[in-house]
């Protein structure tokens, strides 16, 4: 694998629907711990594989930012379960770009882990919050898709500075 890179918006491959994981092998470990090692270096709390260029359902998340705090689901499903809450949200698609999301405060999960085996949990807070926005990262959905136009007008021209920063 060659060095592994964070696609930044507006790349089109942050836009395409991700495959379901059908093989538990070595080599989606191997992505896995790849992913938390970048995730870690760049400062991020969550990361999800099609960011990387990998268009599959994986998703690696760490609640405290601190190494060896991870979690990796694979082919991950969500439901709300109770509350919305208001967080400024950032994505490492989006340097430099927060801006206030409102989800679901407490979500149900399904996914499998590395080895294929299902595990099911309920999530809040921040761990639910991150979960959620590395899910729509699987279905091609970017945070900026759910501000309100209020929300988006304060980020636009930063927005715009990086699909400039693309078309060079
Ligand atoms: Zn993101």
């Amino acid at each position: 694998m060659t060095r592994m890179e964070i696609l930044k918006y507006p790349d089109e491959r942050l836009r395409q629907v991700a495959e379901r994981v059908t093989v538990f092998d070595e080599h989606l470990a191997e992505l896995a711990y790849k992913m938390i090692d970048l995730m870690h270096e760049k400062k991020g709390i969550g990361l999800a594989a099609p960011q990387v260029g990998e268009s599959i359902r994986l998703i690696v998340v760490s609640p405290s930012g601190k190494p060896g705090d991870d979690y990796v689901l694979v082919n991950p499903e969500v439901a709300p379960l109770s509350g919305t809450e208001t967080c400024e949200e950032g994505c490492l698609s989006f340097p430099g770009i927060y801006a206030p999301v409102q989800r679901p405060n407490k979500i149900f999960r399904r996914a499998q882990n590395l080895t294929g085996e299902r595990v099911e949990f309920e999530a809040e807070g921040l761990m639910a919050r991150i979960i959620m926005h590395e899910c729509d990262h699987l279905n091609g959905v970017l945070f900026i898709d759910r501000l309100s136009l209020d929300d988006i007008l304060p980020i636009n021209s930063k927005l715009r500075e990086l699909e400039r920063r693309k078309k060079m």
